[in-house]
């Protein structure tokens, strides 16, 4: 698992989730170096115990300050042979980046963003086993959300059951904070759960996801607390087609554009084409978002073992909103959706 060499000679990789994904390290402080020679982890005493337990294949080193600076003292003091180093540019802050060039001064670099996410794009058997389970643990949260009762508690308290139910289930830390809107605020697609409480008749917007050894999920259901007045039921309807025509269309070698397409173009002639106004979906793995990007200027091309997400979505100000999310693996044989909680309008009490 070594990524592309193109403009550069070694690799620095900075971003915690690429370095889990090359090392199998999973604490918050560290970096990896890979020479053309050799394979290095740094990290501080606080987690030498842990690195050493966790680190495969690479040579971990104990640093007496913060990870990255010991690994660019290291370089210099050691005059390994790096040739020019690839950076994590899409994550190094300013700071780090002045460290560097300081500490490393004469040294040759190039922006390396995105060659380890690229390698995370497709996922392996045993990451897929992860987010299946990942995803059957937000299915069971869906599952006893609906044998119990939301009308009369506050988003909040909704989203906590919902957060025990997962945890109570398997799940580890939340990928991201559990969104539940209701009423008007469903036309929020990222509005946090507040302190509304449900009415009946109105919809409910849930989105969330668990994760399983660092792997996520991530999936939407909208609900209605009652019968919905006619335009949400309409937009409801059009979104659960417009969800099922791109689900079909996630297929190895569909261009993620193509497949945003299948979505947008069946709303647009609804007539909501302005009120969906984010991309259809994302990657899922060790991050809740990651790449390949499906929208309307992606240019990935979908492949087997990628897992996605399809969630177009209807957003009305003032009335409220419908979205409807699966995590899809792409598989040579078609789309699996590996959230399966049905995707019909679903009362709730
Ligand atoms: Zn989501
Ligand atoms: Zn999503």
């Amino acid at each position: 698992m070594v990524p592309a060499r193109g403009k550069y000679d070694s690799l620095l990789v900075t971003h915690l989730p690429n370095v889990r994904y090359l090392t199998g390290y999973k604490g918050s402080s560290g970096c990896a170096l890979i020479t053309p020679r050799r394979r290095y982890f740094f990290t501080d005493f606080r987690y030498r115990e842990q690195a050493r337990r966790e680190v495969r294949d690479f040579d971990v080193r104990i640093t007496p300050g913060p990870a990255l600076d010991g690994c660019c003292r290291y370089i210099s003091a050691r005059r390994l042979k790096t040739g020019t180093i690839g950076y994590d540019g899409a994550h190094l802050t300013l700071r780090q980046h002045q460290l560097m060039k300081k500490l490393l001064k004469g040294m040759s670099f190039a922006d390396a963003a995105g060659a380890v996410e690229k390698m995370r794009e497709v996922k392996t058997r045993s990451e897929i086993l992860k987010m299946r389970r990942a995803c059957m643990i937000a299915d069971a949260a869906y599952k006893r959300l609906v044998r119990s009762r939301v009308v009369g508690r506050t988003e909040k308290e909704v989203a906590w059951r919902l957060e025990s139910a997962m945890r109570n289930h398997g799940s580890g830390p939340m990928p991201f904070e559990i969104i539940v809107v209701s009423g008007p605020r469903s036309a929020m697609p990222h509005g946090a759960a507040g302190e509304r409480v449900i009415r009946e008749g109105e919809l409910v917007v849930i989105d969330m996801g668990a994760s399983v050894d660092g792997y996520c999920s991530d999936v939407t259901r909208t609900f209605a607390t009652g019968p919905l007045p006619s335009k949400l039921a309409e937009i409801y309807r059009t979104v659960q087609e417009a969800q099922h025509r791109a689900f079909e269309g996630t297929i190895a070698g569909a261009a993620a554009a193509g497949v945003d397409a299948l979505a947008r173009d069946y709303i647009d002639a609804a007539g909501y084409g302005a009120a969906f106004g984010h991309s259809l979906g994302h990657g899922v793995g060790l991050e809740g978002h990651e790449g390949p990007v499906l929208s309307r200027g992606s240019k990935a091309v979908l492949e087997p073992g990628m897992v996605v997400t399809v969630e177009p979505g209807i957003y009305l100000e003032g009335l409220g909103g419908v979205r409807i999310e699966d995590t899809v693996l792409v598989t040579a044989g078609g789309p699996e959706a590996l959230t399966k909680f049905p995707r019909a309008l679903h009362e709730l009490a």
